[in-house]
């Protein structure tokens, strides 16, 4: 992985006190706090803003948070997953990668039956999840309406995306949750040097590829579009982390 790292020459417009030679951040957690006051897509900002005012019937007693979520788990993690955008009344409100919607309900259940999360629930940022190994992101960092960022806000937010990424320097599986989060996965690949197959290996469920060290492995995004017509099954995710975990081990 050290050789992935020293790829990388990707940099964002960053903050004064930067020191990090390929990011411009001493940490992960140094990047969270920077991202959390990004405002360069304005249709993101009016519309994550807006959710955050509006909210939902359920919840008018609660606060939204309304701004970009970062990533969330363990620094160290060899398992880096990476989804789509946080979800309007999901992360947007609570703060936290899918914390609170049944897409994170979903998801944290079968990694806390892989033995990655000390718990199955996630539902506000104090209910004490933990994560072991593993960091949980998306491509965008901002919820878009109907979940659909443009070209412009998907490659806009590429760059805290790839910065996140080489951050995370012992991550060497990546778990793609739907197709957006795979594409997303190849070309931060791809900006990073690693020598990739070409054709592009079509995305599909239980997709695995192998590279420079590397595994990148593909999942059904675990929306209720997917579980609720059966196209994802409880089983066909555990599929995905047990083979997450087993890739990590041996890396
Ligand atoms: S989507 Fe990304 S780049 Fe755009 S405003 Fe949000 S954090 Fe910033």
């Amino acid at each position: 992985m050290d050789d992935l790292v020293g790829k990388h020459a990707l940099r964002l417009e960053l903050p004064a006190d930067a020191v990090n030679d390929q990011t411009g951040f001493e940490s992960i957690a140094q990047l969270g706090t920077a991202l959390t006051e990004c405002r360069r897509c304005p249709r993101l900002v009016t519309w994550r803003e807006e959710v955050a005012r509006d909210k939902r019937a359920a919840f008018l007693d609660q606060e939204y948070w309304g701004r970009p979520v970062t990533g969330f788990g363990d620094p160290a993690a060899s398992i880096a997953v990476v989804g789509l955008a946080p979800a309007a009344h999901g992360a947007n409100r609570t703060g936290r990668m899918f914390t609170g919607d049944r897409s994170g309900e979903w998801l944290y259940r079968a990694m806390y039956r892989a033995g990655l999360a000390n718990q199955p629930d996630a539902v506000s940022v104090d209910d004490g999840l933990r994560l072991t190994d593993v960091w949980v992101t998306s491509a965008v960092k901002c919820a878009p309406p109907a979940n659909k960022p443009t070209t412009r806000e998907r490659d806009t937010c590429s760059e805290w995306l790839h910065t996140e990424l080489t951050l995370l320097s012992n991550a060497s599986v990546f778990v793609c949750l739907g197709q957006f989060g795979y594409l997303a996965v190849w070309r931060y690949l791809a900006a990073t040097g690693v020598t990739l197959p070409k054709p592009r290996p079509k995305f599909a469920h239980a997709l695995d590829v192998k590279v420079d060290g590397l595994r990148v492995l593909a999942s059904f995004h675990p929306s209720q579009q997917n579980t609720f017509t059966g196209k994802l099954t409880e089983q066909m995710l555990d599929q995905i982390f047990v083979a997450a975990r087993q890739a990590s081990i041996g890396s």
